[in-house]
């Protein structure tokens, strides 16, 4: 074998050292391939996925140091990013602390989502359950980013990271529940604490594994959480804020799902609904009909108080203020958050009466709200501008 001195010279190869290497654009490093299934583009969205974090070949890095060259600028970066992506993964989350399991865990600076669900359904291109999470990730922080520009808050505004646990087996569920939320209950539940959690189990009759109805479960809930999350911790749905705590929460699940098919309470889900989720045309009609004021009775309820149809009045209220008023979302949100009354609230934000206000939203319903309502449809992936 001729060594290496006796070749003539390379100059091709020289050239390129000189220049940086022109494999990997001078980074150092390549982009790894094995994230096709899901994407490398939705991998870099979620800083924290526990599927990258296990990549053989990357270990959650999402690159590779460039086998054509003595690496560049991003080779730190990328031993840094390998660490923090290791730390994280030895890290556990309280539920696989105590099942001593690991779950899917995805997590951003708002979302903590722990999703064991073993096969998505109603899904043709998300029955993977990490594509799945990918997926919902994507609403929460779609949700939030929307959330954000209505309330006009800034990411810092949120007191603490939101818990999202989605179990398939009941008994883990239970077990979750009673030893790290302190909460005994058949159903699914928001903690509203430091932290907060909302804990479910994917296979109850009212979701069934259905990628549609966890999307909605998911998003809904995630509304709930962050009005009482955002800029100080406060819950308003035992403060005589029903409507705008149920009513925020339609909205977004309506605005992405296309249709309501939460009811806030747990039993209330498989229970009734009112029209189907599908609401504009419906409201507009029976308004139409009803002469009697509703809002009095209405604004003055709990978050559990409220009835089906007051679901639906309560969405279409916060519509309304959505696009007729929109400076006020936020005092709004603080106000209720400090118990004030209703007619206050209304009265200083929008120097208007109860009755005044029903006036005006009644007007806006028969004027906006088609006669009939278009088919149902999801919102594209991954969002859409307002
Ligand atoms: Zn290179
Ligand atoms: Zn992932
Ligand atoms: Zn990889
Ligand atoms: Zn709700």
């Amino acid at each position: 074998m001729m060594s290496p001195f006796f070749l003539p010279p390379q100059e091709k190869v020289l050239e390129e050292v000189l220049a940086g290497c022109r494999r990997c654009d001078e980074r150092g490093v390549v982009d790894c391939m094995a994230h096709q299934k899901v994407g490398l583009q939705e991998e870099h969205f979620v800083p924290y996925c526990s599927v990258a974090a296990q990549c053989d070949s990357c270990s959650g890095a999402l690159l590779l140091d460039c086998p054509h060259c003595d690496g560049g600028p991003d080779s730190m970066a990328l031993e840094a990013r390998k660490a923090l992506v290791a730390r994280w993964l030895t890290k556990e989350s309280a539920p696989e602390v105590l099942l001593e399991k690991k779950f899917l865990r995805l997590e951003t600076d708002a979302f903590h989502l722990l999703f064991d669900v073993e096969k998505v359904k109603n899904e043709k291109k998300m029955k993977d359950p990490h594509h799945f999470a990918h997926f919902l990730m994507r609403r929460l922080e779609g949700t939030a980013e929307i959330f954000r520009d209505h309330f006009q808050a800034k990411p810092h505004h949120l007191i603490s990271p939101i818990s999202i646990w989605w179990f398939s087996d009941a008994k883990e569920k239970r077990k979750v529940m009673e030893d790290v939320l302190m909460i005994s209950s058949g159903g699914d539940i928001k903690k509203y604490t430091r932290n907060p959690v909302y804990c479910a189990d994917a296979t109850e009759s009212a979701i069934q594994s259905s990628g549609p109805m966890l999307e909605a479960a998911t998003v809904h809930n995630a509304v709930h959480i962050l009005l009482f999350d955002m800029f100080r911790e406060s819950w308003i749905g035992e403060k005589k804020a029903g409507w705008f705590d149920a009513g925020a929460s339609h909205w977004y699940e309506e605005y992405f799902c296309g249709r309501v098919s939460n009811y806030c309470i747990a039993e209330a889900n498989t229970m009734v609904d009112w029209k189907n989720g599908v609401w504009r045309s419906a409201l507009r009609k029976w308004l139409a009909r009803e002469d009697s004021p509703v809002l009095p009775a209405l604004v003055n309820q709990h978050t559990g108080q409220l009835m089906p149809r007051d679901h639906a009045l309560s969405w279409s209220l916060f519509d309304w203020v959505v696009h007729n008023h929109p400076k006020v979302i936020q005092p709004f949100l603080m106000a209720y958050k400090e118990h004030q009354p209703t007619r206050d609230i209304f009265k200083k934000h929008l120097s208007m009466t109860v009755r005044q206000v029903e006036e005006s939203w009644r007007k806006w319903v028969q004027k906006s709200y088609p006669t009939k309502d278009a088919k149902v449809k999801r919102r594209k992936f991954p969002k859409a501008k307002l």
